[in-house]
This record gives structure tokens, C-alpha cells and sequence, in this order.
């Protein structure tokens, strides 16, 4: 049979894939150890609101693995990982609390109506007592709920529909904000629009990574994308936007909301904070690119 032929094993057994299993393995003996060194960073990235002069009106939390010896490690390299051996839900919860510590202080004493948002794993957000567990950590920090928004994976939905819509509207009824994360990016259905009760769409940013000859085809989905989020009423953003080319294009077709490097990469929670914390005038974006980074 196919699978038999020595050549084949020679594909399945090479160097690079043995060094990937020891890559994960190495991880794996160290994630623990450190979480508790603190090697895990919460850093975020701002998004704008292009009508209101690229105010930043909320962020993304995204983690970052800092290791002694290797630097920072991207998300990429570990959150699948993670997701299969169950240890994201712990660096959810920790990002979690990071954020909800944050983000009270700063509506307090800077901008009461910015919002952050946050990635949850999707082994995670079916375990029993999910939410309430988020709730509780946000009453903790006395946050204000409708400022913290969860960004949920499209994919998520076809694993158990019924079972997310009840996690969602529970959400939902603690106040949290649901934003649907990489809309288009898979497994979309329209149908789903009416359905999950969500708050955001995120388009998935796919669709300006294109070869040259789709690239009018990817434009045509997200201009249709964001009319469709107009209508239904719910907000849309555009992330992943590089250029001044897409931003135009995405504003021309009635979407404001802007994350991306054209504006800001992901950033240290103290670079974050000297941004939002300086007069709105100022070139945020300009004096960004001075500020100490990773
Ligand atoms: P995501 O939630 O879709 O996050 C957006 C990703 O796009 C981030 O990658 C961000 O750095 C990147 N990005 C933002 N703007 C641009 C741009 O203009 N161009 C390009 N090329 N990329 C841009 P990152 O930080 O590497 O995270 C990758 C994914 O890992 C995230 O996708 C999310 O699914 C997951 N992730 C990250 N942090 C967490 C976390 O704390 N918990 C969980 N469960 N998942 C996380
Ligand atoms: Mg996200
Ligand atoms: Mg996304
Ligand atoms: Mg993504």
C-alpha cells in the first residue's frame, strides 16, 4: 500500500518535523514553569476610529511568550499547541484578569469608554461555568462590562451551535460585548448573521493578503461584508490593514474602525498606556514609533 513505500517514511521522519516535536516538547516541559515566571506578556493593539481623527477607541489583547534564552515567541508557535494539550485556559484566564486590572484603572482615569477585547480558546469556551467564571473575575476588578468585548473564531460555530448561542447570550446578559473574530475566514454561513446575537464582526484579513489577480475579488467580498454589517446594525471593523490604499478603500465603503500596522503593531501594556494617556491632538502614530517597544 501506499502508505508502506520507504520513501514515504523518510518524508514522515525528517529532520525538520523531528526538530518540531522537540520544538513542542520543549515548550510543553516549560509552559507552567513559565506562566509562573511571569514570561507570558499581555500586549495589545490599538484600533482607531477614522472618523473621529484615528482615536484610539479600543485594543486587542494578544499574548506573547518572552523566553530567556529565545526572545519573544509568537503567538503562532504556541496557541495551537496549547489548544490541543488544554493549558490556553490558562493563559486566557491570565490574560483575562491582566486586562480587566488595566482596563478599570483606565476608564477611571483616562478614556470611560474604551474598550478592549480578547481571543478565547475554543476548547475553553465550552467548559461548564465558562462565563460566569469571566464574570466573576470582572467584578472583581469592579470593570465595566460593556467595555470588555470577546472575540470569538467563526469556526467555533459548527462545533456545537446550540450549546455556543447559550455561552454567548450568558455572556451577553453579564454585559460583555461578542464580536464575531476572522468573519469569512472559513466556515461562514450567512444564515449564522441572524442567529448569533453578536455586537462586532471583524472581517478576516485574508482577504487583502490576496495574489495580484484576486486581489479585486477580495475587495469586492469585504465591500460587501461591511454594507452587510451596516445594514444589520451591528459594527464592523477591518483588521490586518497595512497601506493607506486599503485604508481608503475600506473607509470608502462606509467601515471606520481600523486595526492594523498602518496604525500600530501589537505593543507593550505601558507604551499602550502613554499613548491613550496623551491629549488627543497629539500625532499618536508619529510619536508611537519613538516610544521604547519589544
Ligand atoms: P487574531 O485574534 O485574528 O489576531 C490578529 C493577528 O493579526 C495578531 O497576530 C496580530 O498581531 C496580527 N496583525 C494585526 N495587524 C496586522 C497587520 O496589519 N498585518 C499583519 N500581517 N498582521 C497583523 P498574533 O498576535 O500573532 O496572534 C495570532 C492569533 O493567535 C490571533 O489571531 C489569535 O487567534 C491567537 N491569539 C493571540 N493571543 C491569544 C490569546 O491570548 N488567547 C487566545 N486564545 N488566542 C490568542
Ligand atoms: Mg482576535
Ligand atoms: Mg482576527
Ligand atoms: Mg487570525
Amino acid at each position: 500500500k501506499n502508505y508502506c513505500k520507504p520513501d514515504m517514511k523518510i518524508m514522515f521522519y525528517d529532520d525538520s518535523m523531528y526538530e518540531s516535536r522537540m520544538m513542542e516538547r520543549r515548550l510543553e516541559n516549560r509552559m507552567y514553569h513559565a506562566l509562573g515566571k511571569g514570561e507570558f506578556e499581555v500586549f495589545v493593539q490599538p484600533k482607531v476610529d477614522t472618523d473621529l481623527n484615528n482615536k484610539i477607541i479600543s485594543a486587542e489583547a494578544l499574548v506573547r511568550w518572552r523566553d530567556p534564552d529565545e526572545g519573544y515567541i509568537q503567538p503562532s508557535r504556541f496557541i495551537p499547541l496549547f489548544e490541543h494539550n488544554g493549558f490556553l485556559e490558562n493563559l486566557d484566564l491570565y490574560t483575562f484578569d491582566v486586562i480587566c486590572m488595566h482596563l478599570a484603572r483606565w476608564n477611571r482615569e483616562i478614556d470611560p469608554d474604551l474598550r478592549i477585547s480578547f481571543n478565547i480558546s475554543r476548547s475553553y469556551i465550552f467548559k461548564e461555568g465558562f462565563a460566569r467564571r469571566l464574570n466573576d473575575i470582572a467584578d472583581i476588578y469592579a470593570v465595566n462590562k460593556s467595555n470588555i468585548v470577546v472575540e470569538i473564531v467563526e469556526s467555533m460555530l459548527f462545533e456545537k451551535p446550540d450549546q455556543l448561542i447559550n455561552i454567548i447570550m450568558e455572556m451577553k446578559h453579564y454585559g460583555f460585548k461578542i464580536a464575531m473574530d476572522d468573519f469569512g475566514s472559513g466556515y461562514s454561513s450567512l444564515s449564522m448573521l441572524k442567529q448569533i446575537p453578536f455586537d462586532i464582526l471583524k472581517i478576516d484579513q485574508g482577504f487583502f493578503r490576496t495574489e495580484k489577480n484576486n486581489e479585486e475579488k477580495g475587495r469586492a467580498i469585504v465591500d460587501v461584508i461591511i454594507q452587510l454589517a451596516n445594514r444589520l446594525g451591528v459594527e464592523v471593523i477591518t483588521e490586518g490593514i497595512e497601506t493607506k490604499d486599503q485604508l481608503d478603500f475600506v473607509n470608502r465603503c462606509g467601515c471606520h474602525m481600523v486595526q492594523g500596522f498602518y496604525f500600530y503593531a501589537p505593543m507593550k501594556i505601558e507604551k499602550f498606556e502613554t499613548l491613550i494617556a496623551l491629549d488627543d491632538g497629539f500625532d499618536k502614530i508619529e510619536y508611537s514609533k519613538h516610544l521604547y517597544d519589544n
